[in-house]
């Protein structure tokens, strides 16, 4: 397929709002040509590859834009000029670059951009910058729009993956039936690249030949709630409970001497963790292996675990051998998803608890840990070591089902999390991405951001719906670094994905997570979560932020059902 084909696809895209009008377009460009179909799925989310091994190009708008300005023959300071009225590098390249349109594949383009982030050494970002303008003379101008929109990181078009899961399947058979294969295909590898590429070349019964492999993530399995010990035993009967460590879920990886640790946002995060990549080649009895668990930092002094904020501190690139002196870490495991290429994930839980245990060396200093359990069909025995772990100063609970598959990238009834407030039904957190803020008044005109404008995901349409305003909950200091990263990642108009019934100051892409309690949901006609025709959305009542969840993807956002379901139980519910 010619870029140029896909830069019109683009252009239909951003014009419109309606979900199955971006699925169809979608779907035929699947259709057009299977070789392209590897790259399509990255490309159409702005990145050279899964989120967890794109290259970067390495080219910021500033760079960016003298390689417009040279492709063109157009002073820089033009090119500046016009991005201050405009807003944005990919419509400046538009409007300077000849009206035509280029015979360079999709292909062509891919690897024009693998070239572009191979570049490394002296003078790397000259060459870089060559390189691009060199791209740019062959496009027309359409082309050039999202060449640098992509480049830019900008692209943005407000593709999740369900949208392009759902595409993929009507491209494939003409309707949606396929989409619980495709995602299971993606939850095990989540590269929607290679699934999109199998389904295509290789046909759907492919798919079911896709498992997990060592270097690729696996989607996290999530917990579902409950309000209490009793309505826990009575729905899921004899369980395992395990303490619900609160640090950061990491998912390690290991095939021979390289391990990997990701996480939940499909992030390779192992440089940050040095200390745990040694203790899996260390403390794991097996060659190749996927584990699942919580890394959580510790007090070294007293032993005390900390809480989920310190742990966070850990994820960074620089000054790693610092930070983990001051903050050592332990990595609590608590699953196995694939042994030595047996993919476990449909083996029941209890069975791979086993094999946990059977694969790791515990030692008494070691960084891993296993994580205790608990086996029981009683409500109270289930009660006492919940509050026990409470004592202890963890965060609850997860119950977990015997006989349950490890469900990859969903949240159901094999894992339900209990933490303190459950049973209250009148207190509950809420996992929010914001999607953009008011300014403020007075004193928190000074942070830049009065109130976030928050949303829950509806996975149906892929789509986010507002559910709350909250202004309150953080220290001042975390505010200001919000505002940065806001700002950066603010667009001029809604972004396509948000559903919302009033305009804040500024929209900000569905990218960051906030922890959010609150007093309970009331029905209120400001939001969207829930909305049906004309009966009012709902809302959160008295909410405070609890803390930042950049650990979390959007997808991951608490779902818009939940927050009805939770309504229609407070209602059933006496509060306290
Ligand atoms: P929540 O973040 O409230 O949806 O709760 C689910 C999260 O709890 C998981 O994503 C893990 O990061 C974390 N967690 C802590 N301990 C456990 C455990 N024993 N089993 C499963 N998840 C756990």
């Amino acid at each position: 397929m010619q870029f140029a084909m896909l830069a019109r696809t683009f252009e239909q895209i951003e014009a419109t709002n309606a979900h199955y009008r971006i699925t169809a377009l979608l779907a035929d460009l699947f259709r057009l040509d299977v070789a392209d179909a590897m790259i399509l799925p990255y490309l159409l989310q702005g990145r050279l590859g899964p989120p967890y091994a794109a290259p970067e190009t390495g080219l910021d708008e500033r760079r960016l834009a003298q390689a417009v300005a040279k492709a063109a023959g157009v002073g820089l300071e033009e090119i500046w000029r016009l991005y201050q009225q405009q807003g944005d590098l990919g419509t400046v390249a538009e409007a300077v670059m000849p009206v035509l349109e280029s015979l360079l594949s999709v292909q062509d383009v891919f690897d024009r951009f693998l070239e572009i982030a191979r570049v490394a050494g002296p003078g790397a970002y000259e060459r870089k910058i060559t390189l691009f303008e060199n791209l740019l003379v062959k496009v027309g101008n359409l082309e050039a729009r999202y060449l640098v929109r992509i480049v830019a990181g900008r692209l943005r078009l407000g593709i999740g993956d369900a949208t392009i899961v759902d595409a993929l399947s009507i491209a494939r058979v003409g309707d949606t039936s396929l989409g619980p294969a495709i995602e299971r295909a993606y939850s095990f590898c989540s590269d929607l690249g290679l699934v999109a590429h199998t389904l295509l070349a290789q046909g759907p019964a492919a798919l079911a030949e896709i498992h997990p492999v060592p270097g690729r993530p696996v989607l996290p399995a999530l917990a579902a709630r409950l309000p209490s010990a009793t309505t826990i035993v009575a729905k899921l009967g004899r369980v395992i409970v395990e303490p619900k460590y609160d640090g950061v879920r990491l998912q390690a990886h290991k095939a021979g001497e390289r391990v990997w640790l990701f996480t939940r946002r499909l992030e390779d995060v192992s440089h940050a963790f040095p200390e745990v990549v040694a203790a899996i080649q260390g403390q794991l009895r097996a060659r190749e292996a996927i584990l699942d668990g919580e890394v959580v930092g510790y007090d070294p002094r007293t032993g005390q675990l900390l809480p989920f904020q310190q742990t966070a501190r850990r994820r960074r690139k620089h000054g790693v051998a610092e930070v983990a002196g001051q903050f050592p870490v332990r990595y609590f495991l608590f699953d196995v998803l694939s042994l030595d290429g047996v993919d476990l994930t449909s083996r029941p839980q209890a069975e791979r608890s086993r094999q946990l245990r059977q694969v790791i060396v515990e030692e008494p200093s070691g960084v891993i840990a296993l994580t205790p359990q608990l086996e029981t069909d009683q409500a109270d025995v289930l009660q006492r070591f919940f509050e026990e772990m409470l004592r202890c100063g963890l965060e609850g609970v997860v119950v977990k089902r015997p006989d349950a598959h490890y469900h990859a990238g969903a949240r159901q009834y094999n894992w339900v999390k209990l933490k303190p407030g459950s049973e209250a039904a009148v207190a509950d957190t809420f996992d929010l991405v914001i999607v953009g803020y008011e300014r403020g008044r007075g004193k928190r005109a000074a942070f830049g951001i009065g109130s976030l404008l928050c949303a829950v995901y509806d996975p149906d349409h892929d789509r986010y719906r507002t559910v709350s305003r909250v202004g309150s909950g953080l220290p001042d200091a975390e505010w200001l670094t919000l505002h940065q990263l806001l700002d950066e990642a603010s667009t001029a108009t809604k972004p396509k994905q948000v559903d919302a019934a009033f305009a804040p100051d500024v929209w900000v892409t569905p990218r960051y997570l906030v922890e959010v309690i609150a007093g309970g949901i009331m029905r209120s006609p400001l939001h969207t979560c829930g909305k049906e025709g004309r009966e009012p959305g709902y809302a959160l009542r008295f909410p405070r932020i609890r803390r930042l969840r950049f650990d979390r993807r959007p997808e991951d956002a608490t779902t818009e059902a939940e927050v009805v379901g939770l309504y229609h139980r407070e209602e059933t519910v006496p509060r306290a």
